[in-house]
């Protein structure tokens, strides 16, 4: 007898074969049948009109903090996500030299804006290695399962020490070293390793994180080990300069050691490529051997400008910073209301001197409200800017209003690499094979972004509701969020329905799905904040063969399990 028989549902398998209608049968944490009509069961469920997936695999998120004390792990596991990846972009807390751990915090503070004061109350340090990391997550009850990267920056501060973190190049002695950590950490578990080689990723103090400059023979040095183990992804984010700027050597590595190299291109006006020639390199380089894919997102990241965000049109304006000093949420938007103060921040101008800030704070070309329901491709013509012009006012008079809508909770979204106003360019990136959906940040960015709900937007967006342009297949769009970011990261015992695969499956009633615009809330620990956004339409979501959500609401099963290196497929 089975354990759960799930009847009537729209199987989208995660294949990408065409969807149909049937039971599917789950015994011991595993699929029993698919398709027909299963046998009795203990439990039913009617899942009449709903679509039965495999549960969302979301490879790039930085949980790495919060793994430690929210066995939820949301917002993730409110959309469906039934395995994470995280210890992305070179960042992580382990190995870590006791002692050491504040550099660490300070490290995912200033490259993920996760707060120094949340990691440091929320994180229990009773770890050295990384195998006793893995070990110590393996402890912990948690809702759905996890895997992580050995991080570079964590293992070139473990082994160089301040060398290391001051970014002084590697020894030869050095490398051996490093690479032997890496080593270890993928005989513990680990799903791979990871670099960051941007600038964009500063600690808290504005040093370059550890790595960042690393040289070949560093960077080749611990991928081999990749090699050596067998198994395991490099995630590497680069801003495709300097060494990067051909990507020759991640081509080359990726042939000599035959794993796969997992590729967060930061595009600007510095890198050697732009992303259609990144394209073009993996595409030639995978016809060479190479396996290669590059990191893209189901839409670019987009920051949330609030009033309780780290940054908005007015956050650096002095008059802005006098008023509102030491004031709640609540007396901001009261004082905000009244005409006087009104005029005075609306008189005064932004005080920052550095480009990019000031683009960010006044850009109102690129600025838009947000709205609910929220709406991520927005017009050219919606813009703060646009609109202004329209209504014979200022863009900043704007922004200052519609900050102050539903109750001081509005959202003045701007998305990064958004010049054509439209995800036209996106599309062909979701579709190319060499590509990984990816660069949900899921946990991290807890100030100004919330895109760990880009699962949940792949079918409202971009399957269902998308009307500027072409929209994907459903089936093409759930196999791209679980058989392969599941395949990648050799957890071949997931990502598809099929007899023998794990039991993580999500049941959608897809005409009801839909995301809510983010909020922010004062929930992690020493009363940090961050945003999260919440969804409808998830019926159930079911990890291990035990229903984690029901109707949006946890049901207290905790199955979630931390997978150690790859899996293998079922038996035949
Ligand atoms: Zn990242």
């Amino acid at each position: 007898m089975n354990d759960l028989a799930i009847r009537n549902g729209m199987i989208i398998d995660g294949t990408g074969r065409p969807g149909f209608v049937g039971d599917l049968a789950l015994a011991d944490g595993k699929i029993a049948s698919v398709g027909g009509r299963a046998g009795s069961a203990h439990r039913e469920i009617d899942a009449s009109g709903l679509l039965m997936t495999p549960g969302w695999v979301d490879i790039h998120t930085h949980y790495d903090g919060q793994v430690a004390w929210d066995p939820y792990l949301s917002p993730s596991s409110w959309h469906g996500v039934t395995t994470l990846v995280m210890g992305n972009c070179g960042v992580g807390f382990a190995p870590v030299q006791p002692g050491k751990e504040a550099f660490l915090i300070s490290m995912m503070d200033g490259v993920e804006d996760i707060p120094t004061e949340t990691l440091t109350a929320g994180i229990n340090f009773e770890w050295e290695s990384f195998a006793e990391y893995l070990d110590a997550l393996s402890g912990m009850r948690r809702v759905l399962d996890v895997g992580t990267h050995v991080p570079h920056c964590a293992v070139r501060a473990y082994v160089m020490g301040e060398r290391g973190a001051e970014n002084q190049p590697a020894t030869p002695e050095d490398i051996v070293r490093m690479a032997a950590v890496v080593r270890d950490g993928l005989k513990a578990g680990a799903l791979g390793i990871s670099t960051s080689r941007t600038l964009v990723h500063r600690t808290r103090d504005k040093a370059f994180v550890p790595g960042t400059f690393a040289a070949l023979d560093e960077v080749i040095g611990i991928g081999r080990a990749l090699g050596e183990a067998g198994h395991g992804v490099f995630e590497i984010i680069s801003d495709i300069t300097g060494d990067d700027a051909n990507l020759e050597w991640t081509a080359r590595l990726s042939v000599e050691t035959g794993r796969p190299i997992s590729l967060a291109a930061l595009i600007s006006r510095r890198s050697g490529m732009k992303m259609r020639e990144v394209l073009e390199f993996i595409e030639r380089s995978n016809g060479q051997g190479a396996h290669m894919l590059a990191q893209v997102g189901a839409r670019p990241a987009g920051s949330l400008m609030s009033l309780q965000s780290s940054v908005h049109p007015f956050s650096t304006h002095r008059s802005y910073r006098q008023l509102m000093a030491g004031l709640s949420h609540e007396e901001r938007v009261a004082r905000m209301r009244d005409p006087q103060v009104r005029a005075q921040i609306l008189n005064d101008l932004p005080a920052v001197k550095d480009e990019q800030t000031l683009g960010m704070v006044a850009g109102f070309q690129h600025q838009f409200s947000l709205g609910d329901p929220p709406e991520y491709e927005p017009t050219a013509d919606s813009s703060i800017r646009e609109r202004a012009k329209r209504m014979h006012r200022t863009a900043q008079e704007v922004a200052y209003d519609t900050l102050l809508e539903r109750d001081g909770r509005e959202i003045i979204y701007m998305p990064l690499a958004y010049r054509t106003y439209s995800f036209d360019a996106i599309l062909p990136q979701l579709t190319n094979p060499n590509t990984v959906l990816s660069l949900s940040d899921g946990g991290a960015h807890c100030g100004l972004i919330c895109d760990a709900s880009m699962p949940t937007y792949m079918l409202t967006h971009w399957v269902r509701d998308r009307s500027r342009g072409e929209r994907l297949p459903l089936e093409f769009a759930v196999k791209r969020q679980t058989h392969d970011t599941a395949q990648l990261y050799g957890m071949l015992d997931r990502g598809t329905l099929a007899p023998g695969m794990k039991a993580d499956i999500n049941l959608i009633d897809f005409e009801r799905l839909r995301l809510h615009p983010p909020e922010m809330v004062f929930d992690l620990p020493a009363n940090g904040r961050r945003f999260v956004q919440r969804a409808d339409g998830y019926k159930f979501t079911i990890v291990n063969g035990e229903v984690t959500f029901a109707d949006g609401q946890p049901t207290g099963a905790m199955p979630g399990k931390v997978v150690r290196g790859p899996q293998m497929p079922p038996q035949a």
